[in-house]
């Protein structure tokens, strides 16, 4: 048997509602705000990504599906969204003189090791803004992720921010940085001792608990921060506890990717494991020009949509209700004649009906177990008698008493009109 590659999942029937659940509030609130939705390719050409996620980061060192196209060009397949979201963004002219607010959802692909929270194919939901320098912006994204955990119902999500600097005050900060940790190196596992000279911001990230310590000892990045950026993250925090959202500054916070600079933030939940942030993002300014556009300020974030869906499961939020209101039951040949010009009258009176109609025949009792089963509330009888006086019988499954009443087909459209 042939099964799928580990780490890539089917999303089934039953969690497909909270997908749809998600996509659409987030398209309403998305547009609401006037952001724009944009969509990329999944694969681009591997440089687009070795240039802007940087050579010495997680994904581009061991995470990425890298192949060889047919004619030689080495192409990836998309492990984040915003690299592709700047090559399109300047391809097309979209930052001439202008602002953007756009948005985007589809899968990614790393070549993680795969656990609860944690997959080689997932999928994201990002938002990318394109001309905005300040911290108004920035406080919009935020505003705009805690407005959208209210509109799913979801409580409990933690705010973390920090602010990167630029990357002339990082490459300083980094140079006090490798010199602590130096003076520990005995101290610092395989891992940081890598990272020692080819990242070592990251360190501040390491989850190993026996390096704690030695990270709370670490200098600070707050106090090498450059003048500007300390008066633009004074003003987001000033944006943030005026409009009442609740955050927590964290110094390390530093993101895994090198395009970074200024704001970054994580929404985290301490109820899905290890795998705790579903919501990341940041401002990166250097990134359209890096890529070969004009210099333009930006800011994103993304939002994993397994992990939000998690959590939407783990706190009980229940989607939208899909089963279908109405079961077409039809019994004999003549209410099979009757059964389709009947259905299609119904779908075309009524478009936010969901209705099935039986297929394949079938005794009586066998088409009214599949109604039952369907989850519909009505199963819509049609049987030789019925069909005989233009009538039809409609039973309430879900009723406490069996309860059936008959009423001619003409009323149907009504009576299910004040159902739906
Ligand atoms: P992590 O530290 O968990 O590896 P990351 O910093 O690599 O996350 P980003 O690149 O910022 O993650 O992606 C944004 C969001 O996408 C994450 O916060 C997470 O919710 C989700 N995400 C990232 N990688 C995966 C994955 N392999 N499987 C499922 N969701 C993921
Ligand atoms: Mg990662």
């Amino acid at each position: 048997m042939i099964q799928a590659i580990r780490g890539m999942n089917d999303i089934l029937p039953q969690q497909t509602p909270y997908w749809a659940y998600v996509e659409e509030r987030v398209r309403t609130l998305l547009t609401a705000c006037g952001y724009a939705e944009i969509r990329l390719p999944l694969v681009e050409f591997t440089e687009l990504f070795t240039r802007s996620i940087g050579a010495v980061t997680d994904i581009v060192e061991k995470e990425m599906y890298t192949f060889a196209d047919r004619n030689g060009d080495s192409l990836t397949l998309r492990p984040e969204g915003t690299a592709g979201c700047v090559r399109a963004a300047i391809e097309h002219g979209l930052l001439h003189n202008q602002t953007q607010r756009l948005w985007y959802q589809g899968a990614m692909f790393r070549h993680e090791r795969p656990q609860k929270g944690r997959y080689r194919q997932f999928h994201q939901i990002g938002v990318e803004t394109y001309g905005f320098s300040g911290p108004d912006i920035d406080a919009e994204l935020i505003l705009l992720s805690a407005r959208l955990w209210r509109m799913l119902g979801l409580a409990g999500l933690t705010l973390q921010i920090n602010s990167l600097g630029t990357h002339a005050a990082r490459v300083a900060y980094r140079i006090e940085l490798v010199r602590y940790f130096t003076t520990h190196i005995h101290a610092l596992d395989e891992d940081s001792q890598r990272r020692l000279h080819t990242n070592p911001l990251r360190i501040l990230d390491s989850k190993n608990p026996a390096l704690q310590t030695l990270i709370e000892g670490a200098p600070r990045l707050a106090d090498h921060l450059d003048e500007e950026s300390r008066v633009h993250f004074a003003g987001l925090c000033t944006t943030l506890d005026r409009a009442g959202v609740a955050y927590q500054i964290n110094p390390r916070l530093v993101r895994g990717l090198d395009y970074y600079d200024r704001t970054v933030f994580e929404w985290v939940t301490d109820r899905l494991g290890a795998q705790g942030t579903v919501c990341a993002g940041g401002r990166y300014d250097t990134l359209v020009e890096q890529i070969g556009g004009r210099a333009t300020p930006a800011i994103g974030f993304a939002l994993g949509m397994e992990r939000l869906v998690a959590l939407l499961v783990d706190a009980g939020v229940v989607p939208p209700e899909q089963h279908p209101h109405a079961y077409l039951v039809l019994a004999g040949e003549a209410a099979e004649k009757q059964g389709w010009p009947l259905a299609e009258m119904l779908r075309d009176a009524l478009p936010a009906l969901r209705l099935v109609v039986h297929c394949g025949g079938g005794s009586f009792k066998n088409q009214l177990k599949r109604a039952d089963k369907s989850g519909a509330r009505y199963a819509l009888i049609l049987g030789d008698e019925e069909a005989q006086q233009a009538e039809i019988s409609v039973k309430d499954l879900r009723a406490e008493q069996a309860a059936q009443i008959r009423m001619p087909q003409h009323a149907l459209a009504v009576f299910l009109a004040k159902q739906i």
